[in-house]
């Protein structure tokens, strides 16, 4: 039954609810550090587009003066590297020396301050090298390009590896970011920030990149602590968690109103039980041999305000979980008590069934309740039959014990319900005191004709005998069963044939039909009879 599942539901419901509230972090979290990324690379990759491109012009203005002097030193030399250095967006410097650093000439007949932090490196696919280091008074670092002429000779160009001084490095990106250039073999060129968080990151995230300028042996990275960046989606962050949270509210007003709707007859029990809606209907329980009314079980049937009536299989589970079965049985037995007043005066005989629960039989508090409500009415205790179902049974606890022999010290009976379908036995109960047995609807559908024999239904009926309790064949639809059970010696049946639950007033006008005037032929056609009042 829905009603079961309904709070996991409602769990289920708030927990989902709160995902796109949390989602929204989660969400944002993870496009910062993607577009922080991206960011971070295009910022990182200029810088080495702008190093190669430096290199690039440094080899390439030293092709060009090598090719155009056939000797080094010469005025034509010294010549092509000024026109060259004229040309040139980088070239700064050009210098002669042989392999032990004895320079012959540079482009302004001066010395050549050089302060190299690395040795001279290969440049793949190409015959120079690079050295990195400072040059003179310039404030950032530079590459010297050296290309060998003949054994004794080496001439280098001299390019800035940035534009700008280091700090203007870091305008391209956020003030607590790090960057940094050094060469593949470790040794730092240049770095901005401060990179000792960076370097012992892993209590703190960091949005990182990495890159190469080119072939040549140097390397890029930049950081910034995540924290930083995200605190810049702030506002992206306060308008998505207000719509998350609408949103939230909005799903979960919509699942609680689906889950409410969903149980609706469940929810509303408790009010229905109070305002008086549950109301008892009475079906009628028939003497086979007489054709006469032998009683009636009182059947439960939620009467809505709207006009709906709701059969008891959508409510009874729940109401049995949740403990509602108790007031509402209370409320059940106060109606009946009202409703059959006159007839159980009129027919001392009939008898009126109520169900019980295996709830009722927890606590003792049911026998008192039965005690008020009838005691000094005009129904005897005698008149009353509690039904219990096989299919829950009630265990063997001193309470239940205690129930029972209260009940049987009242001079109220007990009936076994839907017996053939539990798993209970002879000794159960025996053990209990049962005085009715009421052989449930199954073993009824097993007649097909009155003359075939059923033996598991006989079996059952001999089974009563020996127990030497009274037998009610429930759900008797047809007259061959009817004639099948009164030939077995099963009196007492109810079922469609005679009539379904029915409201008092309707049972009340039955009840006269059958009883009121003595049946002159008893076992004449009492079964037609009946069934012509029942439809009628
Ligand atoms: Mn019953």
């Amino acid at each position: 039954m829905k009603s079961k599942y309904s709070h996991v539901l409602t769990l289920i419901a708030a927990i989902l609810a709160f995902v796109p509230v949390m989602g929204v972090d989660w969400l944002l979290d993870n496009y910062v550090r993607m577009r922080e990324r991206v960011t971070l690379q295009q910022s990182l990759d200029a810088i080495a587009e702008r190093i190669e491109s430096g290199a690039r012009d440094g080899i390439g203005s030293l092709r060009t003066i090598l090719a155009d002097s056939p000797s080094l030193c010469t005025p034509t030399f010294i010549s092509n590297v000024h026109k060259e250095m004229q040309q040139s967006l980088y070239l700064k410097q050009v210098v002669v020396e042989n392999p032990d650093g004895v320079q012959y000439c540079d482009a302004f007949g001066s010395m050549v301050a050089f302060s190299p932090i690395s040795g001279n490196l290969a440049i793949p696919g190409h015959t120079e090298t690079v050295s990195v280091g400072t040059l003179g008074n310039l404030s950032t670092p530079v590459m010297k390009i050296t290309q060998a002429f003949g054994e004794t000779r080496r001439v280098s160009a001299f390019v800035p590896m940035v534009s700008s001084t280091t700090q203007s490095l870091l305008s391209r990106f956020k003030p607590t970011a790090m960057v940094r250039v050094s060469l593949t073999n470790g040794t730092p060129v240049l770095v901005a920030g401060d990179p000792s968080p960076f370097d012992n990151r892993g209590a703190v995230e960091f949005v990182a990149s990495e890159g190469f300028a080119g072939e040549l042996p140097i390397r890029l990275e930049a950081g910034v602590p995540f924290a930083m960046v995200r605190a810049d989606y702030a506002d992206l962050d306060v308008s998505f968690t207000i719509i998350a949270c609408i949103m939230s509210g909005a799903f979960l007003v919509l699942a609680l109103q689906y889950v409410r709707r969903s149980k609706l007859p469940a929810f509303d029990l408790e009010r229905a039980i109070a305002a008086g809606e549950l109301k008892p209907y009475y079906q009628p329980v028939i003497n086979l041999k007489t054709g006469r009314l032998a009683g009636c079980e009182m059947l439960c049937r939620w009467e809505k305000k709207n006009g709906e009536v709701v059969m008891p299989g959508a409510f009874i589970e729940y109401a049995e979980i949740t403990g509602l079965a108790i007031p509402m049985t209370l409320s059940l037995m106060q109606q009946v008590r009202t409703d059959l007043a006159d007839i159980c005066i009129e027919m001392p005989d009939i008898k009126i069934s109520i169900n019980l629960f295996e709830g009722h039989f927890r606590d003792s508090s049911i026998v008192e309740d039965v005690q008020a409500i009838f005691g000094g009415s005009s129904i005897a205790f005698r008149q009353l039959v509690f039904e219990l179902t096989e299919r829950a049974p009630i265990g063997n606890s001193t309470t239940a014990q205690s129930v029972i022999a209260g009940f049987h010290k009242l001079g109220v009976r007990l009936a076994m319900d839907d017996v053939g379908t539990g798993h209970s036995n002879l000794a159960y109960m025996q053990t209990l005191g049962v005085d009715v047995i009421k052989i449930d609807k199954i073993f009824v559908d097993m007649i097909k004709s009155d003359t075939q024999a059923v033996p598991v239904l006989d079996g059952l009926i001999s089974m009563c005998r020996d127990l030497g309790t009274e037998i009610i064949a429930e759900g008797v639809e047809t007259e061959a069963q009817a004639l099948y059970l009164r030939a077995r010696g099963v009196v007492m049946a109810q079922g469609y044939l005679f009539a379904p639950a029915m409201k008092v007033a309707a049972f009340k006008e039955l009840a006269r039909a059958l009883n009121g005037t003595p049946q002159t032929t008893p076992l004449a056609a009492p079964l037609s009879a009946v069934t012509a009042e029942a439809a009628a």
